[in-house]
This record gives structure tokens, C-alpha cells and sequence, in this order.
């Protein structure tokens, strides 16, 4: 729809600036990061209140008129790079506010990805950053960008240290903050920029005593074990992707509201309705229905970053206690109670406390 770039001019001052679909062809070759250019005959006008890349409030949109010539003769010096790094007190005051989109630096820690060679739909990567004043946050970047930078960190013969990234969308899931990439996200390496050039040399000076980040960096193929606050992140920034993960945690409680059974169709698996003397499928349209007992049951399960509600269905309750529904409700006393209405059974209710494996 549009193209947005940012400038920077003597006094460092960046604005935003804007070329409209219609005119991204007159201006689109001559559109090179780090050139210099004479900028004349342009429109001014309010930046929108959302996501904000600069901090000035007004903004250049190229018109009909607008000339725009590159520079080669470097007639005044104008600053390289130019950055509005948040620490993460500002990022914490800027979360779910949709206000500003931000750039952050800092130490690149670990990354979990699900790229794969060749990249297949859907790709996500977390990058654990820690920023300067030792507080680690995940970055999350989606799909082409998440491809770009998983390849990136594949060609790199050493892996980086610092990291830089630009226009970053901060967010606060379960009392967490995360970073979202955005599609202006610019991510550099190392001494790529001379801001991160700064900050690696500190790094290196300052023996931090962590274990250097090549070895946590091998593992970066493939997405495995995930924090319960990463799958809640997941979840809200993601909703339509399904990946696979392994997480751990501890069962805080069984929810006895939603009942631990109900009665399914064995021919589809789905809920089935109960009349006063059959069971009906909506799905397979079946007034006569032939009803089998599974396990459905709702648990919290929490880590130490945060807890989420997880669904345990019939083949993973069956596994996990060697007992099928049909025959767990032959050891609840009460004949005649319908199960769907019965109390939980014990050795369900006993989850409670103890630590699982999710995968
Ligand atoms: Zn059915």
C-alpha cells in the first residue's frame, strides 16, 4: 500500500517519510538504505497516533512534485545510524499501548526456531535477549522475517553476541514482557552498527561468566521446550499457527466445574446431545447415536514464568493412567449417575501437584 522509510538529517533529527503506491514506481529505484539525498517540493503532515517509529510527531510524504536526488558529494556530515533504544522500565510503560514501535540492544542470549531447510509455512523464532540492565526478554519474529533471521544466524561463522532490533512491538502476557518483531523490523548483528560495535566491546571487556553463546546457539533448529509465559505469548500473538513444543510444569489445580468425561460419538468423537431415550450426532446427523465415554478434563499447569489452562483429551488421559474412561467410571460409586455429572476420579484429582512433561 505504501513505503515507509526513515530519515535522518544533520542535527540527527529522524522522520518518518512516506510514498504512496501510486508513486512508489518514480521513486523506487533510487531508494537506497545509508545513500544521502536532497529532498525538495514534499508534503508535511501528522503522524498517525499508533505505532510511531520516530519521535517527532510530524512526518514527509512525497508528492506528485517532490524531487528527490541522490547525493554522492558528501556536502555535510550526517550521522550514520540513528536508534531510539528503550531500556525496559520504557518498554514496560510503552507495552499494549500500540503508542510506539521502539528499537532495543542487547545481548543475544538463545534462540528457538521452527524453521526448517527449506523453510516450510508459518515460521516463528524466540530470541532470549538480555538488555543492558540484565533483564532478559523474548523477542518473536514471524514467518519471512523469522526465515531471515534463522538464515542469517546459518551463515554466521561465529555467533553474534549483540543484537540490534528496530521497531519492536513491546507486549506484557501474565505480567511478562515480550517483544513482538513487526514487518519494519530491522535486526543487525554484532558490529554491524556502530552502536551495537559500542556495546560489543563492553561485553567483551565485562566477563559476564555466562557460558559463551555458541553452545546455546546449536540448538536453534528446531523449536523445542517452550516456558508456559512463551505459550502464552504464543497463543495471543499467533493464533492461527500450531507448532510443536515440549514444556514443563506443575498441575496447580484440576477444574472440577468442567466435569472430567463426556459421552462421545464412536463414530466421530464429537459431544453427543442427550434426548430422553437415545443420543443424537449433530455432526454425523444421527438420531440413534452410539455413545462411548472420553476423557476431557481442564487443568491449570503452571512453571515458574507464568500458568495457562491446558484441555487433556481421551488419548492422553488413557496413556497417562492406563485406564480408559469406560472402565474409570466403573470405579465411581453410584450406580445410575449419569458420569458426565459424577465426581472427578480420584486418581485425576491426584494430578494435582505433581510435575509433568508436555510435548
Ligand atoms: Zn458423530
Amino acid at each position: 500500500m505504501w513505503i515507509d522509510m526513515l530519515l535522518v538529517d544533520v542535527n540527527a533529527t529522524i522522520m518518518q517519510a512516506t510514498i504512496n503506491a501510486s508513486r512508489v514506481g518514480a521513486f523506487r529505484p533510487k531508494l537506497t538504505a545509508g545513500n544521502m539525498y536532497s529532498i525538495s517540493g514534499f508534503d508535511v503532515s501528522r503522524c498517525a497516533s499508533n505505532f510511531r517509529l520516530t519521535d517527532s510527531t510530524l512526518m514527509i510524504r512525497f508528492a506528485e512534485s517532490t524531487g528527490f536526488d541522490e547525493i554522492t558529494k558528501l556536502v555535510s556530515p550526517l550521522p550514520i545510524e540513528g536508534f531510539r533504544f528503550r531500556d525496559d522500565t520504557e518498554l514496560i510503560g510503552l507495552a499494549n499501548t500500540s503508542s510506539q514501535l521502539p528499537d532495543i540492544i542487547g545481548e543475544l542470549i538463545a534462540v528457538k526456531s521452527t524453521v526448517t531447510d527449506p523453510p516450510e509455512e508459518k515460521n516463528r523464532v524466540m530470541a532470549t535477549i538480555k538488555l543492558e540492565s540484565d533483564v532478559s526478554v523474548t523477542l518473536s519474529i514471524f514467518d519471512a522475517k523469522a526465515v531471515d533471521f534463522h538464515q542469517k544466524l546459518d551463515r554466521m561463522l561465529i555467533d553474534p553476541k549483540v543484537i540490534v532490533a528496530t521497531s519492536i512491538n513491546p507486549k506484557m502476557v501474565g505480567g511478562r514482557l515480550f517483544l513482538n518483531a513487526t514487518s519494519g523490523t530491522h535486526i543487525y548483528f554484532d558490529k554491524e552498527t556502530t552502536a551495537r560495535e559500542n556495546f560489543f566491546y563492553r561485553l567483551v571487556v565485562r566477563d559476564t561468566g555466562l557460558p559463551p553463546a555458541a553452545p546455546l546457539l546449536k540448538g536453534y533448529a528446531k523449536m523445542e521446550s517452550l516456558t508456559i509465559a512463551e505459550i502464552n505469548s504464543f497463543i495471543i500473538t499467533a493464533p492461527s499457527q500450531a507448532i510443536h513444543f515440549i514444556c514443563s510444569g506443575k498441575v496447580c489445580r484440576v477444574d472440577p466445574e468442567k466435569g472430567w468425561c463426556y459421552v462421545a460419538c464412536s463414530k466421530c468423537s464429537k459431544k453427543l446431545q442427550r434426548t430422553v431415550n437415545s443420543f443424537t450426532c449433530e455432526r454425523c446427523v444421527n438420531h440413534h447415536a452410539v455413545g462411548s465415554l472420553r476423557y476431557r478434563v481442564e487443568m491449570v499447569i503452571a512453571d515458574d514464568t507464568a500458568e495457562g489452562v491446558f484441555v487433556c483429551f481421551d488419548g492422553v488421559m488413557t496413556k497417562l493412567h492406563n485406564l480408559k474412561a469406560s472402565e474409570a467410571v466403573k470405579l465411581l460409586a453410584g450406580d445410575g449417575v449419569n458420569p458426565e455429572d459424577a465426581q472427578i476420579p480420584p486418581f485425576i484429582a491426584d494430578m494435582e501437584g505433581k510435575d509433568y512433561t508436555l510435548s
